[in-house]
């Protein structure tokens, strides 16, 4: 077992876990629905508990691809990234402070695997955190912003929780004022 950190193909976070207690292996194309690539090396990625959980029996392949009885082995054949035959810069990027993970424009593909593997969780954990040593109650505020998946909105309200130093009264009042601002309120 190496000591070196390793990153999920998928959301590009460190997995530093050296007991391999975090360390998952993907099947990309899942088992459950295509059980005759369970082995096969290019259906195989390391990626972290979170991104596997959230995949789930996602299938990524394209109807096309689905029919095809050897594994398919092109880009084209995937609607969503793919660890080996996509490269994660061409349809992703992170915004290294929010963590945010963003698609490049126009990549579906990227748009996808944020999906597939709710990638967005990251910049809401980071948001959490954030929440927890001010104002708990607003964390419910941030979930239904990743719902949105407006990343300009959620962008600016992580970050005027980060620049925010004032109390909690006060925090909860500049928490409402982004939250409305951006969403129509529902009660
Ligand atoms: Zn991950």
């Amino acid at each position: 077992m190496t000591e070196e950190s390793q990153r999920c193909v998928y959301c590009r976070e460190e997995i530093l876990d050296k007991h391999g207690m975090h360390w998952n292996i993907d099947h990309v194309v899942p088992k459950s629905v295509a059980p005759e690539f369970t082995f096969f090396p290019l259906n195989l990625a390391l990626c972290c508990w979170g991104c596997n959980q959230a995949k789930g029996t996602s299938d990524p392949r394209t109807k096309r691809a689905l029919k095809k009885p050897i594994y398919p082995s092109v880009s084209q054949d995937y609607r969503a990234y793919h660890p080996y035959f996509d490269e994660w810069d061409e349809h992703l990027y992170k915004d290294a402070e929010s963590k945010l993970v963003i698609p490049r424009p126009g990549s579906t593909k990227g748009a996808t695997i944020i999906e597939i593997c709710n990638l967005q969780r990251l910049a809401a954990r980071k948001a959490e955190l954030i929440m927890n040593a001010k104002e708990s109650r607003s964390i419910e505020r941030v979930r239904e912003l990743m719902k949105t998946g407006d990343v300009k909105t959620i962008e600016g309200f992580i970050q005027a929780l980060e620049s925010f130093s004032g109390s909690t009264d006060e925090f909860a009042a500049l928490a409402r004022q982004i939250y409305s601002s951006h969403l129509a309120p529902d009660d």
